[in-house]
């Protein structure tokens, strides 16, 4: 990751990144940190954010989609590592209507049960 990062005081997933509030770590590299969602979704639900603050999906640019990229390289890894060959949806919601309730961009990963088609 050659761009340095950018975490703020204030967003509970830059103090997770920092370790002031712990959680279940999954996957770390210099770009992504992935852990277990704390009210899981599904069998398997992981969350995977950038090491640097964005606040959602709509905040992604030309200068920060490394991080954006990198997440989906970790996304690829983690599928492999947790065992997830039978499949899993990714789910990153944007703003208010969406039901984004925490303001730093994540990806949701969730897997292990037939997933209705409801929605998407
Ligand atoms: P959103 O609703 O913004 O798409 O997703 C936020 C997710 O973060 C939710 O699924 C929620 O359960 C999870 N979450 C909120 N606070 C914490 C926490 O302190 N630790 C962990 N591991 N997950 C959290
Ligand atoms: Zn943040």
């Amino acid at each position: 990751m050659s761009a340095s990062n950018c975490l703020k005081d204030d967003c509970l997933f830059c103090r997770i990144i920092k370790g002031e509030i712990p959680s279940t770590l999954v996957y770390q590299d210099d770009c992504t940190y992935a852990f277990r969602d704390i009210n899981p979704q599904a069998p398997t639900h992981i969350l995977v954010i950038p090491k640097n603050h964005i606040d959602s999906c709509a905040d992604i640019s030309e200068e920060n989609s490394e991080w954006v990229a990198g997440c989906f390289v970790s996304i690829a890894k983690i599928a492999a590592s947790e065992g997830l060959e039978k499949g899993f949806r990714v789910i990153s919601n944007s703003g208010e209507d969406a039901g984004q309730t925490v303001k730093h961009l994540h990806f949701h990963i969730l897997a292990g049960t037939k997933m209705d088609e409801g929605l998407i």
